[in-house]
Order: structure tokens, then C-alpha cells, then sequence
């Protein structure tokens, strides 16, 4: 049965088109059980039923016209009780339903099972048979089994369009996490990986023969390689495996691959999709065989198409030379060093397969005023390149090739925006206090060299948190003394008198340097932050140094310690940073010792307050990660997104007590994750009496608004509203009823 079942994914994976794969899957599953029919009924949620998608057994004629809703029939009953229906006498069943037009009324067992992918019911498989027969538990446990495994490849189809579902015919769109605010349409711009199979875009060859020249140019490099790698292993390696040498080669042979590949160019394929397109049904074929040696073929066939098509790529620029007007960047993971290739004014938005909202180029995205949507884990990359999309980055969503009506909607909600940002502007240069007199600070995140901006130091009272990290991800090796002194010095100068809060450097988790990988199978549970650090103080030093040296004359350097479990970590940390004003002072560069924050963001230092208090001589919440360290949930996974929420109970409670708490200690505390950059989270914040608030800067607007607009004790009444509620999806209604009576709905991001 294990064989069978594999069998049959394989073919589903493998086939050209879900409609085929249907087809053969129902015929399989027949033959597998030996039963007269075997159909497939898709749940289409805008038309709210289940609709027959395929049969083999059924008049054909049925398929896409029999539909029933949830509950109906003895399939519509599968499906709303989520769990298998097994009958031998399914006719007298009081839920069974007839519909002529499949000729059901031949078959007396029935046996359906529902396809679950992720809690969400897709559809519902069932087998029938003409007399009765008690389906075994070998057979349940057969079809539960194979609907399990069909519902991943379902998900995945429909997501990416490959199953249209009947009333969304010609409409495709995807879901990932929204990770930057704000709307786009534009081009998508897709950034393959070097040589990826998988994501090769399609392209139609302007100069055939020029495809064909490269193509067999690249082969030709590859043979050579073979031929001289055949060699070199010569003397190494037996007889046996020494041949296999000869087997690529005769595969790379013109007999072979390129002429198939040369084919597949002439009908209209440039040399690169061409060679994906050949070497990817190859591999499926041989990957289906009953064979174990041919199956270790797949793989060599695959690794020589990677190799010729590395070498293809080489010629073919990754990104292009001149970017659309209004790129938006595709990729499968976009690093921040791509971001700064594309001039800003054409970036219009960011798509990423991998990472979610509090991922680096989240931040970064947010930082620059990007749209951003993250963790499409759905999106078919190759089909993607050049097409017209909108992008929702308050949603989440990509809607590729739209059409006029959906185009028409998003440019109204486009322009709605850019009103609201021209009516908010007029108020940035007003103080942030309430209406009825509390001023709650505002300050800015920043990292980038952009967001230094002069126009913004009159309307904030400092940076909350400089991220150092960043301009170290764009540089080759770790900057030195001398160049990070001018970094810092850069960023203090900006924005004298206000106070700067430099962390020192933040690595690991999500961050990595390109020359200084960590490699780690937990890496947020990890080597990080102040880890790292403490275990490398040359590079803490150097860091501390520059950073002391920067603020000479300015004295508005606050540094602050990032990932902190320990009160030992501060000690050592705080000796060091002793030890570096000494050793500046010995060489004549004299700076006062600078403010030192301990940032809470790790579940520990909740309970360690007071000892940390007799330290440091400030807190700065980092709420993106103590959302993840309190809810487990890893804020880089889109399969757990939905489950991180900083408006989680456990959260604001925990928040609303670290307020409290600091009061006592008389230690100031303010926030610079995320949370304090949403209009809602702000004014939570602000009631719970976080001394400031640190966000990005396109943030500021929004935050702004809402701050002017809501009182201390409205702001405070909220808190308490807010903690008396269970769950985070109570919390976010509630917050936005009561926007809404504040009339400040329109500051919140729209969401579905
Ligand atoms: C945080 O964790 O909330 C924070 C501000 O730091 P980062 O997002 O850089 O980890
Ligand atoms: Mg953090």
C-alpha cells in the first residue's frame, strides 16, 4: 500500500497540469481499492460548496456541475463534520441526496473522507461501489492516508493558480504575511537564485539560434569539466564509479539532452527555461521508476542541469540593467544588500517567499516606507517575471495579472492613502501630547544611512534604538575603528543635541554577517546578540571604542545591550565599556561614561528587574522579540505567522507590568519593537506609561495622530479594558472599535 500511495503523490507532484494529475489520481485510487468510483469534490469558498472537480465512475458530464453546500448529502456531510463516512448502504442513509445527472443511484457504499490542509477543509475524496460492500478499515485508513498527503499538493495548486477553483476562474492571487504597509502596482521583477531549476523564469527567445549557440556553449564547459574532474579522480576512484564519468557524458551528449532541450527552444523557450523544462521532466520520470539505480539518476540528471545552467547564467544578468518604473522585487529570499541595488524611486514593493513581518528586511522595508509582503510560500516564481501585480502590503496579498475592475479599486485605495499622508503631514511638526496636556516622547529606529534625514529631528526627541548591525551587512568584512567611528559620529552629529541609542551589535537569529556566518539549529535560541559579543570582546571593544570616540564633543550617546539573560552580561559588558573610556582617556580622547539600557526582551529579565536596575540606567522593550521568546512562536515562520501577535493577553500583560515595575525602580523604560509603531499599540503603551515610544519613521504620522487625538485617561481606560480580554483576536476587535469611536479607524492598516 506504501508503494502505491507513493506512487500515486509522485504522479500528482509530477504532472504537467492538477487537472491531469486529478484525472490519473481518481483512476489510481480505483484500481488501488478495487471499488467502481473514485471522485473528487473541491470546497470553493466564494461560492461556499463543494463542487465535483473529477470522477472516474460518475458520468462525466457531472463534473464541474454537481454542487452541494457544507452539510448537504452525505459528501456535504463529510465535509462538516470533518471526518470519515464509511456506508455499506449509503442509499438509506437520511442525509443521502440524488443527483441524476451523476448516475449515483448504481452505488450502494459509500466512502469519503475530507482533505484537510493546515484546519482548512479543501474538499472531499470519495470511493462508491454497485453492491454493497463494507469498506475494511485497510481502506479507510488507505484513502485518510492519501487524503493527507493530496492536501498539501491541493494547497499549494490552488494557491498558485495551477487549480482554478470554478468561480475564481481567471483571477490569481497569493497570501503571505504583510511585512510592510501600503499598496502598489507595478512589474514583478524576479530575482533567481543562481542556478535554481525551480525558479528559472519562462521567456520567449528573441534570437532562437543565439539560445541555441549559449546553450551548447554551456554543455560544451560542462563536458569539459566532467572530463577534467574524470581525471583528477582517476587514480582515486574504482573502475565502476570511474564510469559513471562516462554515463554524464553520454547524457550531456548531443543525442541526448541538448537535443531535446534545442527542441524545446525552438517551440519557443530561451536556452535557460528550456533546460529547466527538459531536465525537470526527466528527473520526475526517472525519480517514478521502479528502479534504485535509475532513481540515483534523477539526482545526477538534476545536478548536471544545475551545472549547464550556472553556466547560462553567467552571461544572463541576475538583475537587470534598468529597473521598471515601478519594480516590484520577486524573490525567493531577498537580502538587504538587493535592496540597495534597485534605485529607491523605482522600488515599489517587496515580495519574498521566505521571512515574515519582524524578519530583517521587514524592518529595513518598513524603515524605507516599502511595501512589503513576506512568506508567499505559494508563489510559482518562473511564472512570475514580468507580469503586471498589485501588491497589498497591509493585507498581505499579490494579485498577478489583474484585471480592470480589481486595478480600478486598488488605485482608489492608493490614492485615499497618499490624501490621508498628505492631511497627516500637516500635522508632523505639531508636539506629540494629548489632548489633555501628557507628552509621550516619540523617537526613531534607524540603521540605514536614509534615515538620517535633517526634517525629522524637529519632530522627535531622539533614536530609540540605532541598529548597528545593519551597516555592518553591507560591508565586506567587520568595519574597523576608524570607519565605524565615522558611522557613529555620522549618526550623532544628525541629530544633536537628541540622544542617539546606539546597541551594540545585534547578530545572530535572523541576522547573519555574510563573513560571519552562524550556523545553528535554533539560531533565536542561540548565539545571540550580547552571546556573541561577550564571547568575541575584541569585536565588542572595537565597537565600544568607536562608539565613544564618535560622541566626543556631542555627549548624546546612550548605548544599549541587546538580548540580555543575565545580570553577569551587563557586568562584563559594563567593565568593558570601563575598561574602553580608560583606554581612550590614556590616549588623550577623553568622553564622559555614556548612559548604558539593558533591552527586555528575553522572558528572564521580566523576573530579574531589580538586579538589572541597580545596573543599567535605562530599559528599552524589544516587544518584537519578547513577543516571540513568550508565545514560542518564531517570528520569521509564516506557518506559525498568524499565532504571533504582540497583542497576545500574555504580552500586554507582561508589558503593562515591566511599566509598572520600572515606575517603582524609577528606572525610565520605553518600547522600540514594532508594537510601538502601530497607532493602537502606541496608545496602549502610552496608557500603560511607558516613558517613550521608538518606531520607524514612516510610522511617526499614524502614531502621531492618534496620540493627539486620544486622552491620557481614555489611553488608560483602554489598558484596562484591554487586559480583561482572553484572546489576541478579542484584543485587535476591540482596539479597532474603539479607534473607530475615536474616529481613528482610518489610522489602523486595513485587514480582511
Ligand atoms: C525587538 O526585538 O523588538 C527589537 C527592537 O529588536 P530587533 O527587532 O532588532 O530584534
Ligand atoms: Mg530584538
Amino acid at each position: 500500500m506504501l508503494e502505491v500511495l507513493r506512487r500515486i503523490i509522485q504522479e500528482v507532484n509530477g504532472a504537467r497540469t492538477l487537472e491531469a494529475a486529478l484525472a490519473t489520481m481518481v483512476r489510481r485510487i480505483r484500481k488501488a481499492m478495487k471499488t467502481d468510483v473514485c471522485s473528487f469534490y473541491l470546497y470553493d469558498e466564494e461560492l461556499d460548496r463543494l463542487v465535483l472537480m473529477e470522477t472516474i465512475g460518475l458520468r462525466s458530464q457531472a463534473v464541474r456541475q454537481v454542487t452541494l453546500p457544507i452539510g448537504e448529502g452525505l459528501v456535504g456531510l463529510v465535509a462538516r463534520r470533518e471526518e470519515p463516512l464509511n456506508l455499506e448502504d449509503a442509499q438509506h442513509h437520511p442525509q443521502f441526496r440524488y443527483f441524476e445527472s451523476t448516475g449515483e443511484e448504481r452505488y450502494s457504499s459509500f466512502l469519503g473522507v475530507p482533505i484537510i490542509h493546515q484546519r482548512r477543509m479543501l474538499g472531499v475524496l470519495v470511493v462508491q461501489q454497485a453492491d454493497k460492500r463494507r469498506y475494511g478499515e485497510e481502506d479507510e485508513a488507505f484513502l485518510v492516508t492519501m487524503a493527507a498527503q493530496l492536501a498539501g499538493v491541493l494547497a499549494h495548486a490552488l494557491a498558485t493558480g495551477n487549480l482554478t477553483r470554478p468561480s475564481l476562474e481567471g483571477q490569481v492571487h497569493f497570501k503571505g504575511v504583510a511585512a510592510s504597509p501600503g499598496m502598489a502596482i507595478g512589474e514583478a521583477i524576479v530575482i533567481a537564485p543562481p542556478a535554481d531549476l525551480d525558479s528559472v523564469p519562462d521567456l520567449i527567445p528573441t534570437d532562437v539560434d543565439y539560445e541555441i549557440t549559449r546553450l551548447k556553449e554551456a554543455i560544451g564547459r560542462v563536458r569539459e569539466e566532467i572530463r577534467a574532474a574524470g581525471e583528477r579522480l582517476a587514480n582515486r576512484i574504482s573502475a565502476q564509479e570511474l564510469a559513471l564519468f562516462e554515463v554524464y557524458q553520454q547524457m550531456l551528449s548531443e543525442a541526448a539532452l541538448s537535443q531535446e532541450v534545442v527542441k524545446r527552444i525552438r517551440e519557443g523557450q530561451w536556452a535557460p527555461g528550456a533546460l529547466a523544462d527538459v531536465v525537470k521532466r526527466h528527473v520526475q520520470y526517472l525519480e517514478r521508476v521502479d528502479d534504485d539505480y535509475l532513481r540515483e539518476r534523477a539526482a545526477d540528471v538534476r545536478d548536471l542541469g544545475r551545472r549547464v545552467l550556472a553556466h547560462l547564467q553567467e552571461e544572463t544578468p541576475q538583475t537587470p540593467d534598468v529597473y521598471p518604473e515601478r519594480t516590484i522585487l520577486v524573490g525567493d529570499e531577498l537580502s538587504v544588500a538587493l535592496l540597495g541595488e534597485v534605485p529607491r524611486e523605482r522600488l515599489a514593493g517587496l515580495v519574498s517567499v521566505r521571512g515574515s513581518s519582524t524578519s530583517h528586511v521587514a524592518i529595513l522595508a518598513r524603515a524605507m516606507g516599502i511595501p512589503t509582503v513576506l512568506g508567499m510560500v505559494d508563489l510559482p516564481l518562473p511564472r512570475l517575471s514580468g507580469a503586471p501585480v498589485i501588491l497589498d502590503g497591509h493585507r498581505g496579498r499579490l494579485f498577478v495579472r489583474p484585471g480592470p475592475e480589481l486595478l480600478t479599486h486598488y488605485e482608489g485605495l492608493i490614492g485615499e492613502e497618499q490624501a490621508l499622508a498628505e492631511v497627516l503631514e500637516h500635522e508632523q511638526d505639531l508636539p506629540s501630547r494629548t489632548p489633555d496636556g501628557h507628552v509621550m516622547p516619540l523617537m526613531v529606529n534607524t540603521g540605514l544611512a536614509v534615515d538620517a534625514v535633517a526634517s525629522l529631528k524637529s519632530r522627535i526627541s531622539g533614536v530609540g534604538l540605532y541598529r548597528t548591525e545593519v551597516p555592518f551587512m553591507v560591508t565586506e568584512r567587520f568595519p574597523g575603528e576608524q570607519e565605524q567611528t565615522r558611522l557613529y559620529r555620522d549618526q550623532l552629529e544628525s541629530f544633536a543635541p537628541l540622544p542617539v541609542v546606539m546597541r551594540t551589535l545585534d547578530i545572530g537569529g535572523d541576522k547573519d554577517l555574510p563573513y560571519f556566518p552562524i550556523e545553528e539549529a535554533n539560531p533565536f535560541l542561540g548565539w545571540r546578540g550580547i552571546r556573541v559579543t561577550l564571547d568575541h570582546p575584541e569585536v565588542l571593544m572595537v565597537q565600544l571604542r568607536a562608539m565613544l570616540r564618535a560622541s566626543q564633543g556631542l555627549d548624546n550617546l546612550q548605548v544599549l545591550l541587546p538580548m540580555v539573560t543575565n545580570v553577569d552580561e551587563v557586568d562584563v559588558a559594563l567593565r568593558l565599556l570601563d575598561r574602553a573610556i580608560l583606554e581612550l582617556s590614556e590616549e588623550g580622547v577623553s568622553v564622559p561614561r555614556p548612559p548604558v539600557g539593558v533591552m527586555i526582551e528575553v522572558p528572564a529579565t521580566l523576573y530579574q528587574l531589580d538586579a538589572l536596575a541597580t545596573r543599567a540606567d535605562f530599559f528599552s522593550v524589544g516587544s518584537n522579540d519578547l513577543t516571540q521568546y513568550l508565545l514560542a512562536v518564531d517570528r520569521n515562520n509564516p506557518r506559525v505567522a498568524d499565532l504571533y501577535d504582540a497583542c497576545h493577553p500574555a504580552v500586554l500583560t507582561a508589558l503593562a507590568r515591566l511599566a509598572e515595575d520600572a515606575h517603582r525602580l524609577q528606572v525610565p523604560i520605553s518600547v522600540c519593537g514594532e508594537l510601538a509603531g502601530d497607532p493602537a499599540g502606541a496608545l496602549l503603551l502610552m496608557g500603560m506609561g511607558f516613558d517613550a515610544l521608538s518606531m520607524n519613521a514612516p510610522s511617526l504620522p499614524r502614531v502621531r495622530a492618534a496620540i493627539r487625538r486620544v486622552p491620557l485617561d481614555g489611553a488608560k481606560a483602554l489598558v484596562e479594558e484591554t487586559l480583561r480580554l482572553d484572546s489576541p483576536g478579542e484584543i485587535r476587535r476591540h482596539l479597532a472599535e474603539r479607534l473607530e469611536g475615536w474616529q481613528l479607524a482610518h489610522l489602523l492598516p486595513p485587514r480582511d
